[in-house]
């Protein structure tokens, strides 16, 4: 089966907005075995969309456009639907009443232009939108099907389920399985020597890399005939992948470090402190991001002023003197210190530069210490993250890394 994607949209064209909906679709219809071939962007002009959608039914069996349902004049997408099937839009009186139905129920009036989108091309059917008030439409050109959907994701998203994937039964069969390993603290050229021999061209499934914000992504795409043999290649593979990683490994799609040290905390039943300075909350904000975090977070210091490092974290003024806020004996005495003014099993602490102000020779932005407490010793990592990252960068890294410092920790494999 052949699908096509088209996505209408000036604000699209123009790079105003980017078409999560394309990607969404594709990966919504690969997961299901039928496979997107072309994706293509139109503006808001009714000859130019009429000209894809035809261009489209001549060789896909599939084809599915999103944006330009609403009710304003640059709304053209039914137009051209009509238009390409050489038919004119009738009124559908029932999407009028649901229309209606969803002002009303939300107590608001009804702008007389709304009625556009109660039209259709004759030969079509309208699809009911419980979450706005764009119909979409399903219609035939030829051998292909074409369904109209919202721009809208979250109203694109429910209409899709509902309406577009039921009857995507007489697909090819053939199903694509995707699985995500998620890893820290592995340089991505390193990754992808250990697992070289899975990223060899035309094996099944694909093996490639991604990196984002120092968390190096393997995605394995599997085909089979059937789901359960495209599951089952996927696994092998995973498995692999997992045993060549190691505890570089953190978790899988929708995982994130906090998620991977959250579950080991509840696991072994220890608590954990933190004391922050350059990231300002942001490890303890990433530890209650996690639901039933109140099961191992005791408190959390920002101690951002050298005066509230002592009050609060009882460090040596001389120490600070002597080596700077900056500094790993620092760092090491307020994870230690923090771990035993909160009575937790863990503290972690971080401080740094995050720019792009305050940098020096000695000790230049990116520069970030984190520490470690345990019940047995205290331990510092030095960061440097050089000095072409933004502030939110260095911040979002240095919360990973002490996070993930004690992920190693809690696996028994500190570094
Ligand atoms: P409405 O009935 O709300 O007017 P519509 O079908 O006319 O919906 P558009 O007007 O094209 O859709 O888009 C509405 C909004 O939906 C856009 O401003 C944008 O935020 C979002 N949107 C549209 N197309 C896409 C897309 N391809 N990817 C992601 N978001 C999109
Ligand atoms: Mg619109």
């Amino acid at each position: 089966m052949n699908a096509q994607l088209l996505s209408i949209g000036n604000e699209l064209t123009l790079g105003q907005t980017v078409d999560t909906n394309a990607a969404w679709l594709a990966q919504r219809l690969a997961a299901v075995g039928v496979l997107c071939t072309r994706h293509v962007t139109v503006a808001d002009e009714r000859a130019e969309i009429t000209r894809e959608i035809l261009e489209a039914a001549k060789t896909a069996d599939l084809l599915l456009v999103t944006g330009g349902l609403g009710p304003t004049p640059d709304d053209l997408t039914r137009e051209t639907l009509a238009d390409a099937m050489g038919v004119e839009l009738v009124f559908h009186p029932e999407c009028m009443t649901q229309i209606e139905a969803y002002f009303a129920s939300r107590k608001r009036a009804m702008h007389p232009q709304n009625r556009q989108q109660a039209m259709c091309p004759r030969g079509a059917t309208p699809l009911d939108n419980p979450h706005g008030t764009a119909p979409g439409v399903r219609g035939r050109l030829g051998n292909c099907d074409v369904y109209l959907m919202p721009g809208v994701p979250r109203e694109m998203k429910p209409m899709f389920e509902t309406h577009v994937l039921p009857n995507l039964s007489h697909g090819s069969g053939a199903a694509i399985v995707q699985r995500t390993i998620k890893t820290f603290g592995m340089p991505e050229a390193e990754v992808g020597e250990k697992i070289a021999d899975l990223m060899a061209r035309g094996r099944n499934p694909t093996v490639g890399t991604s990196a984002a914000d120092l968390i190096i992504s393997i995605r394995i795409n599997a085909h089979g005939e059937t789901v359960e043999k495209a599951v089952q290649l996927a696994e092998a593979d995973a498995r692999v992948v997992r045993e060549r990683l190691g505890v570089a490994v953190f978790g899988e799609e929708g995982d994130s470090v906090q998620d991977a040290v959250a579950r080991l905390l509840i696991e072994q039943g220890k608590t954990i402190s933190t004391a922050e300075s350059c990231t300002g909350g942001l490890i303890s904000k990433r530890l209650t991001d996690v639901s039933g975090s109140s099961a191992y977070l005791v408190q959390a210091f920002v101690t951002y002023a050298n005066s509230a490092k002592e009050r609060l974290l009882e460090i040596p003024p001389a120490l600070i003197a002597q080596h700077g806020a900056v500094s790993a004996p620092v760092a090491e005495a307020m994870a230690a210190n923090c771990r035993r003014i909160s009575g937790t099993d863990y503290a972690l602490s971080a401080t740094g530069v995050a720019g792009p102000t305050g940098g020096t020779r000695e000790k230049p932005v990116g520069l970030v210490f984190v520490g470690l407490a345990t019940a047995e010793k205290s331990v510092v990592k030095e960061l440097r993250f050089g000095e072409n990252l933004s502030r939110d960068e260095i911040r979002d890294r240095t919360a990973k890394a002490a996070l993930n410092l004690l992920r190693l920790e809690l696996i028994g494999r500190s570094s």
